[in-house]
């Protein structure tokens, strides 16, 4: 599975940030729409608190807006 490495977000395999195009394919077909975004909610609340202080604003569209 494609993971992100913490605390930095970057993907495992190929160190872009997570989740990169084959991360998101992956989880495509691992999981259905619903799934997905439960899991991605998760992972954007686990990434909030890495990254603080100071996330960036675009996390939402990273890791949510993608799932849609
Ligand atoms: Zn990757």
């Amino acid at each position: 599975m494609l993971t992100a490495a913490r605390p930095s977000w970057d993907c495992v395999a190929c160190g872009q940030t997570w989740p990169c195009d084959p991360a998101r394919e992956e989880l495509r077909s691992d999981m259905d729409l619903v799934e997905l975004a439960i899991y991605m909610w998760d992972r954007l609340d686990e990434a909030v608190s890495d990254l603080s202080p100071n996330p960036p604003a675009e996390l939402f569209e990273r890791f949510l807006k993608w799932t849609r």
